[in-house]
């Protein structure tokens, strides 16, 4: 991408953070949704529903072209026309045909993503058709000419007092702001009124049935059911992707896709539709047209890796729990897909130029992959759309510097020793550096960032670790780059912690960084090749453990089988190691037991890191360490939202790095807490120099620091 088009990118981010009314907005919704969603799925099993609804619809995908064939002959033995649109260009065209054959001139349209992606408002206007949008949050941004920011809340971006100064406009009468009923009024009498008039409904669908050619549409405004009733002529615009072969198949979805999309049981309006069915209109019959659009999505569907892609049913979900859409909407992904899907499928749809930039934009923070009802890993396809993206503009140079140093270990090694000369200047004697030359790093005054130590953990090894005869257990500790070279005193403290437990702990020293880096940056082969050295320092004895104080590192190296999937040699080697892995916390309630602490400890919060809660399904256990301590728990509400680090997300998007940590500063804050405990050190590197640039009083430890102290030692 040309320096231009990111600046122009970065531009955009920042006029979205500094609206101050978006931020709040999306602030509050995702914290209700949180709730509502919660509350949707209690009781329920998400992950194995999900499961169940990602299996299903693989297994459709994998048939996509005979279900519509089957669709086809029903719809049709059923009176309707049924038509296939291979492009954006020609599912246009299919529709302005029908309009010009059926002599409609006013169209009314209920929501639909497709026609979004086919801009087929703009096609259709411009053949001098009168095009009018039922969906109320549809409506207020087609008057004011916008494309929607939210697939399920399209004009979740604007306040009441734009929406009353719009409807002023409409109406050339004061609308008041706080009259809500009032601007409900006001659309429901103009929106009646061409529901009334209209020759032609447009409809998408959620569901098209092969078995019965029926579509579904599943809506709570009700303004669906007037599109494809009154109008004398209806036209379905679905895409491929919507095809499922049973009633069956759509029900299993229908479980989860209100609940997920709002947190209602049940959407207020299911309604199914097959054939051309009687009407009052000139004829008795109702002229009926189902388009399929394709418009690679059949090409997509053969795809091993991103036909998951397709099993998408557009919950909005992924948008809804990402922190990075909660800082900056919808309307700056360029296009008509948001959240996690829309980094991948604006690449498919609309084209790499649209994709190059956004797909950078993730955290790998796996909020969406955990939320989303199709089971999709989303994260995983955002990381492999940007490789696509990558081959085909060359690799950048900071990649390939990344691959020569990570696949090195004695270089990167001797890199990170020597970067501790070099940053001495900057420190003045101090743990944090608090001010970088701008040339080196740009826009990240936002946080202090600490030294690299003066003696690795690898180098103080043989000094700390007893020698244990006969252990109970025997455990490896995989230190990653950060504990390693950064903070060795995580791991002094966790060596405390273990001290006469008869475990064993060693640090094998042919260990280099995970390759979660090189990863997120879609260098695969160089993660492999980082993987593959790691898997062979960590079998050099046998372990029963390998433990490590870093979430992220502790997530990916249980990817590793995935990892490595296509080298049957490593495969079964990684898998025998992903087993072992295991968090402090997880590790010190299972095979440990502290010793509970009496009295009153200080005041602490607790940060979950991402690649605990959700990369290792790890809640309670730190929680209850901590409180197990002695510690005065303060609970907050986004404990388990992203702290905005990212590894080097926070260099490449600083303005959102900061905006999301300011938000969970500002909650810790609010608690009162003295101390800030997390247990993945780069989290400690964000909080801790967040709050150390904000002049704070709070301190943030480790978790293993943190059970330390308060067992006195
Ligand atoms: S990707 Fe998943 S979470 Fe996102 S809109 Fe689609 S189904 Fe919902
Ligand atoms: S991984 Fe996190 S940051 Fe990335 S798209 Fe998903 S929710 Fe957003």
């Amino acid at each position: 991408m040309s320096r231009a088009s990111r600046r122009e990118y970065h531009q955009r981010l920042k006029e979205a953070l500094d609206n101050r009314f978006l931020g709040q907005t999306l602030a509050r919704f995702q914290g209700n949704y949180r709730g509502s969603r919660e509350a949707g799925f209690a009781g329920m099993d998400f992950p194995a529903l999900a499961a169940e609804v990602g299996a299903a619809k693989d297994a459709a995908l994998g048939r996509l072209e005979e279900l519509y064939e089957q669709f086809k002959a029903q719809a049709e033995a059923a009176g309707a026309q049924v038509h296939l649109a291979a492009d954006a260009a020609h599912a246009r065209e299919i529709i302005a045909d029908i309009a010009a054959q059926t002599g409609s001139r006013r169209i009314v349209k209920s929501k639909s993503m497709t026609s979004e992606e086919i801009h087929l408002n703009r096609h259709l206007e411009a053949q001098g058709l009168q095009v009018t949008e039922t969906d109320l949050g549809e409506w207020i941004i087609q008057l004011r000419g916008e494309g929607p920011s939210h697939m399920v809340a399209p004009a979740i971006h604007l306040s009441r007092s734009q929406v009353a100064e719009l409807f002023t406009q409409v109406t050339g009468q004061k609308q008041d702001p706080e009259d809500i009923a009032a601007l409900v009024e006001v659309a429901r009498s103009r929106l009646r009124r061409a529901m009334l008039e209209a020759d032609m409904g447009i409809s998408g669908a959620n569901f098209a049935l092969a078995s019965t050619g029926t579509i579904a549409t599943v809506t709570n405004e009700g303004n669906a059911r007037l599109v494809t009733t009154l109008p004398r002529v209806h036209v379905a615009l679905v895409g491929l992707e919507k095809l499922v072969p049973d009633l069956n198949t759509a029900l299993k979805i229908l479980r989860l896709l209100p609940r997920s999309a709002t947190g209602q049981l049940i959407s207020t309006y299911v309604t199914w539709i097959t054939g051309a069915v009687e009407c009052a209109a000139a004829g008795g019959r109702k002229d009926l047209h189902i388009v399929f659009l394709d418009n690679g999505r059949l090409a997509l569907s053969q795809d091993p890796v991103f036909s998951q892609a397709l099993r998408c049913v557009r919950c909005g979900s992924c948008a809804n729990v990402c922190p990075i859409f909660g800082k900056v909407g919808g309307h700056t992904y360029g296009h008509v897909y948001i959240g996690a899907i829309g980094l991948i499928l604006t690449y498919f749809y609309h084209g790499r130029e649209a994709a190059r930039e956004l797909v950078k934009n993730c955290l790998n923070c796996q909020a969406c992959k955990v939320n989303c009802p199709a089971g999709i890993d989303l994260p995983g396809l955002i990381k492999k759309t940007a490789g696509l993206v990558m081959a085909e503009q060359g690799r950048p140079l900071k990649n390939q510097l990344m691959r020569r140093v990570l696949t090195n270990r004695p270089l990167f090694h001797f890199l990170l020793r020597r970067a501790y000369l070099a940053q001495k200047p900057l420190a003045r004697g101090g743990r944090l550096i608090r001010h970088l030359p701008l040339f080196f790093a740009p826009d990240q005054e936002f946080r202090s960032l600490p030294v690299v130590a003066a003696e690795p953990l690898r180098d103080r090894w043989q000094r700390l670790a007893p020698r244990v005869s006969n252990p109970r257990l025997k455990v490896a500790l995989f230190g990653g780059c950060l504990t390693d070279f950064v903070y060795p005193e995580q791991g002094e403290a966790m060596l405390k912690l273990l001290a006469g437990r008869d475990i064993q702990v060693d640090y094998p020293l042919g260990q280099s960084c995970c390759g979660l880096p090189a990863a997120m940056a879609s260098e695969e082969e160089t993660a492999r090749e980082v993987a593959r050295q790691n898997l062979a320092a960590l079998e050099a004895e046998h372990y029963d453990y390998v433990l490590t104080l870093c979430a992220s590192c502790a997530s990916h190296l249980k990817h590793y089988p995935r990892l490595l999937a296509d080298d049957p040699a490593w495969t079964q080697r990684a898998e025998h190691m992903a087993a072992k892995v295991i968090d402090l916390a997880s590790f010190l309630q299972k095979e440990v037991g502290l010793e509970p602490v009496a009295g009153r400890g200080a005041k602490a919060a607790y940060h979950a890191p991402c690649h605990l809660c959700r990369g290792l399904g790890v809640h309670q256990a730190p929680r209850q360490l901590l409180q197990g301590a002695g510690y005065d728990y303060r609970p907050y509400e986004d404990e388990e939202v992203c702290c905005g680090f990212g590894g080097s997300y926070s260099l490449d998007f600083p303005e959102l790095s900061a905006a999301i940590l300011e938000r969970k500063l500002k909650q810790v804050t609010a608690t009162g807490a003295e101390l800030l405990v997390t247990d993945c050190p780069g989290c400690v590197l964000q909080l801790e120099g967040g709050l150390d640039h904000r002049g704070s009083p709070i301190r943030v430890r480790h978790l293993a620091q943190a059970l330390a102290e308060a067992q006195g030692k």
